[in-house]
């Protein structure tokens, strides 16, 4: 790539980064968008003597709950579990109450 193509690329990011920043967001409704993590799984201990750690025995995939919502206008987008979701639509609720 040259060095060209590095500077127009940079450009588009920070106009990209910009246009989020400076947006009013208009969210669309969340919607359920699960997630896969990396966990550790399991401890070996390893060392000697009193220089000894615990590593993992492996890593395996595990899905997690997640939604995400769009803004309609700049596209940024936004994560959160669970919880989060409920709390936002407790406040929601109460304020239209
Ligand atoms: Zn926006």
């Amino acid at each position: 790539m040259s060095n060209d193509n590095i500077r127009r690329l940079q450009y588009q990011i920070e106009s990209e980064k910009k246009k989020i920043s400076n947006c009013i967001h208009d969210y669309n409704e969340p919607f359920f968008n699960p997630d896969t993590i990396r966990e550790a799984y399991g401890y070996n201990m390893v060392g000697h003597g009193s220089d000894v750690w615990y590593e993992p025995q492996g890593y395996r995939d595990v899905k997690v709950d997640r939604w995400t919502r769009v803004c309609k206008i700049c596209g940024n987008s936004q994560h959160t579990n669970k919880l989060l979701v409920l709390v936002v639509v407790m406040t929601v609720s109460l304020v239209n109450f």
